[in-house]
């Protein structure tokens, strides 16, 4: 049996080594850190709930995965450039095969961003992963949500709604062959943080967020911080492959709501065009530019005539939606 300090170095106390920023890792009451001089610290914290957030036999590690994934997320909306993070956790039992898979799969992807585990705290109880990730950059240069501007293009990385494609599939709304939801999952399962994209739209965008409750709610987040309005081409939203293959109606519906993709949506002024889409081939990222910020209030939806469209915005919310 394993013990709770036997557990934690065994997993977890190898990724911590000293850095020139990490005075003290893993092992004692706190993690000492000598943050770059002049830089900002960016720092959040997400929670993974089993059975809310995540399948209670998910692969534990594309959960590792996904649990840093989401976290690193959130530094990518700023713009920041990642650092290191804690991991508090409880989990029922100390299964040497569950933790060895949860483990690889979370240092993976810490390595390829070269973000250390740095402390954390483990209990046992129901399985609960909190992460709190640090990261740095330069005072200013953060892309906040209050900062669009009317006349800004509105901007998405990547595509959207297979993830919520294949919750449909799972909760038998939406048929689809198991090659398909097979797929979609996957988006589902292994967000790709887009980190390298939100430090290289640094003095380019506006605002940015990261899409992890659907489109329309999380931009409704900007306009209301930033006070202004927007104009979505609703066609132009870039559907997953999994999704373009299904009606025109199912794709509006899971690219404006649907959750989970944690793709950036970001907003950037017309004279950037260019800077943009040179700060999306650099960091090897696709965006597509879906619509404008204006000064009046509210989120208008359009097709590619112009023409109004009416469509019901949902956004997943932890206490409205059961
Ligand atoms: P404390 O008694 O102060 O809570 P712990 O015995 O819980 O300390 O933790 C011992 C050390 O191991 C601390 O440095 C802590 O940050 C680290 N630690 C605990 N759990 C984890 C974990 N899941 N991942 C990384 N480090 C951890
Ligand atoms: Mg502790």
């Amino acid at each position: 049996m394993l013990s709770e300090f036997e557990l934690i170095q065994r997993y977890f106390a190898r990724h911590s080594v000293a850095d020139e920023w990490l005075a003290l890792g893993v092992g004692d009451d706190c993690a000492l850190l000598q943050p770059t001089p002049g830089m900002q610290l960016a720092v959040s914290s997400d929670m993974l709930v089993s059975g809310r957030h995540f399948f209670p036999d998910a692969d534990p590690f594309w959960l590792g995965h996904k649990c840093l994934a989401v976290n690193l997320s959130d530094l990518a909306a700023m713009g920041a450039q990642p650092l290191g993070f804690t991991l508090a956790f409880s989990l029922p039992e100390a299964n040497p095969d569950w933790l060895e898979q949860f483990a690889a799969g979370l240092l993976q992807l810490a390595d390829q961003h070269h973000c250390r585990l740095i402390g954390g705290d483990t209990t046992k109880g129901p399985l609960n992963i909190c992460i709190t990730i640090l990261g740095e950059q330069p005072p200013g240069s953060a892309l906040r949500r209050d900062a669009a501007q009317a006349g800004d293009d509105i901007w998405i990385s990547g595509t959207l709604g297979d993830a919520r494609l294949a919750l449909g599939a799972y909760w038998k709304e939406v048929p689809l062959n198991s090659a398909d939801h097979l797929q979609a999952a996957l988006r589902m399962h292994r967000p790709t943080p887009r980190v390298a994209l939100g430090m290289a739209l640094r003095g380019i965008a506006h605002a940015a967020l990261d899409i992890s409750d659907g489109l329309a709610g999380d931009l409704g987040h900007i306009l209301k911080r930033s006070s202004v309005g927007a104009i979505l081409e609703l066609d132009r939203l870039p559907a997953g492959p999994v999704l373009q293959q299904q009606t025109l109606s199912l794709r509006r519906q899971f690219t404006l709501n649907g959750g989970d993709d944690y793709e950036l949506c970001f907003t950037a002024p017309p004279h950037r065009r260019d800077e943009v889409l040179a700060a999306a081939r650099q960091s090897g990222t696709p965006v597509t530019r879906v619509g404008s910020i204006d000064a009046a209030p509210g989120l208008r939806l359009v097709d590619a005539a112009g023409d109004p469209v009416t469509l019901a915005f949902q956004s997943f919310d932890h206490f409205t939606t059961s």
